[in-house]
């Protein structure tokens, strides 16, 4: 198993060096008074600028399941770079690496779905996968199918299709903005009080997925394009479907022509114990967003998956031509598309998805272990992923767990948090040990943060 490095030397920085950079999602004013900066990367732990280890306890931003500096992966992108460094994969032009991947990417998931779109971001998957169901009811003739579908608390990305279908109002209400005037929401199935603590997926809630046929009564099942959502929700608090969700909204979309997309821009690759978590729920949507995990973070990459039936009818549809007027400059770059091959090679040959499998019993029973520490409101897991909810302060919501984190990173382990949820997702290569010290870790600063 690989360990962590030394870190190499970094530059001090001075406050007035940190004006520049406007950091997404981040409270600017408070980092750059206190700014935690890392400095290199191997295996399971960051280095930080000052030379302290921290344990990764949510691989980097959910990217890094391979865990950090794998060698095959740096050696793919230096020998891309040094022999192709740019090229397009589109825009009528292409070379041999992107095409490889596709095929690579087709085979990982056992060829339900035959054809890739590639993109640079989750972002952009899911505004192409949007895109992409309204391209395919142009071609089919049902061109009133203009409505999407998305889900409270769903993140789908920062993009405007992206923001409009995600369910998560901070994102949203900065701008102001009438975002797509086509979508709608289905209720969150997030239920504390029926499924406290629940193990895997909670057992109330299937229910919920019938909220469909309301909107489908409103709107006309007819003029709907696609659903879509995240299989488990990761970024509004690891919120776990509850047993038979997602199988009802297959197949509610299923009696009403609809399709069904899921975000698994977080629960690729090997996340919950499967290469991907259709796989695992055995629910397969029509098209698949994909990210992150793909180049395992080391170069910005993402994909959508999509059924050969999509394909067919959205090329078919034009005589000669341009089939699809959409791509990126940067999709299918040879730096991130040998930065995937690598990494779905190490997939293959660590078998990481069942090392996932494997390891989720244990992860489970440790996260848990959390459940009756101070201000825990609901412990919750599902494959190498756990949300711990936390009671939020009167009046001061997620300052509980922003105090939760930073002790944490303090105390070198790194989490996440959404509110007051907080979020593990470690890489795949994480040892029992290396569990026990994130829940030890974790569970002392809950204790301190009290
Ligand atoms: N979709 C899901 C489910 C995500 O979790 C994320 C990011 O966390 C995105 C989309 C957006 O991905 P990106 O930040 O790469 O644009």
């Amino acid at each position: 198993m690989t360990t962590a490095t030394k870190p190499t030397p970094a530059p001090v920085l001075t406050a007035t060096d940190l004006d520049a950079h406007w950091m997404g999602f981040t409270a600017n004013r408070a980092f750059k008074r206190a700014p935690r900066l890392l400095a290199s990367a191997k295996g399971m732990h960051y280095t930080t600028v000052d030379g302290r280890q921290v344990l990764d306890g949510v691989a980097g931003l959910w990217c890094v399941n391979a865990g950090h500096g794998r060698d095959g992966i740096t050696q793919a992108i230096a020998k891309s770079a040094a022999t192709l460094d740019y090229a397009p994969a589109g825009f009528q032009l292409g070379h041999p690496t992107a095409f490889a991947l596709a095929d690579k990417l087709t085979a990982f998931t056992n060829n339900k779905f035959e054809r890739v779109f590639f993109t640079n971001s989750g972002s952009e998957s899911v505004d192409t996968s949007l895109k992409i169901a309204l391209a395919y009811w142009q071609a089919a003739g049902e061109t009133q199918r203009v409505r999407f579908v998305g889900r409270l608390r769903g993140y789908h990305g920062v993009g405007f299709g992206g923001m409009s279908v995600g369910g998560i109002d901070a994102n949203k209400k900065a701008f102001g903005a009438q975002l797509l005037p086509h979508a709608d929401h289905l209720p969150h199935t997030h239920d504390i009080a029926a499924n406290r603590h629940a193990r895997g997926q909670p057992g109330t809630g299937a229910e919920l997925a019938d909220a469909l046929e309301e909107i489908i009564a409103k709107r006309g099942g007819e003029t709907i394009a696609a659903v879509i959502v995240e299989p488990v929700a990761g970024s509004a608090g690891v919120l776990v479907p509850p047993k038979g969700y997602l199988e009802r909204l297959r197949a509610l979309c299923d009696s009403h022509g609809i399709l069904l997309i899921f975000d698994e821009v977080i629960t690729g690759f090997g996340r919950l114990g499967a290469t991907f978590a259709s796989e695992y729920f055995g629910v397969t949507p029509d098209l698949v967003t994909l990210a992150k995990g793909l180049t395992n973070g080391a170069v910005p990459m993402g994909a959508v998956l999509i059924r050969k039936e999509i394909y067919d009818r959205v090329t078919g549809a034009t005589e000669s031509g341009i089939e699809f007027m959409h791509g990126y400059t940067y999709g299918g770059h040879p730096l991130a598309c040998a930065a995937a091959l690598a990494s779905l090679e190490i997939h293959s040959t660590e078998r990481l998805a069942e090392r996932a499998n494997m390891l989720a019993p244990y992860f489970e029973q440790a996260v848990h272990s959390l459940r009756d520490h101070p201000h825990v409101a609901d412990v919750r897991n599902i494959g190498l992923m756990a949300g711990i909810e936390l009671e939020s302060r009167p009046g001061k919501p997620a300052s509980r767990a922003l105090d939760v984190y930073l002790d944490c990173f303090r105390e070198g382990l790194l989490i996440r948090y959404t509110g007051d949820i907080i979020a593990l997702s470690p890489p795949l290569i994480i040892e029992k040990a290396q569990i026990d010290e994130v829940v030890d870790k974790l569970g002392a600063a809950l204790k301190r943060v009290a």
